[in-house]
């Protein structure tokens, strides 16, 4: 499978997205937004990449809503 960031071959070894989604490190914000941009899987590199990078970059979109609360 060809990685929707990097464009890399990598293993997918999932029977779905679905079901890779289940398994996924990554949390329901970080896969929603890698859904929403890329509209599928990643290869394990750019998964690790937005894993450490999400909550950095400042790309979160529920961050406005999330970060409001004292
Ligand atoms: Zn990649």
């Amino acid at each position: 499978m060809k990685c929707a960031r990097c464009e890399k071959e990598f293993l997918f070894e999932f029977h779905s997205v679905q079901q890779w989604l289940l398994q996924s490190k990554l949390d329901i914000r970080q896969l929603s937004f890698l859904i929403y941009n890329y509209g599928g899987p990643l290869c394990p590199d750019c998964e690790d990449d937005l894993q450490s990078g999400f909550y950095l970059w400042g790309t979160n979109p529920y961050r406005r809503m999330s970060g409001t609360t004292k």
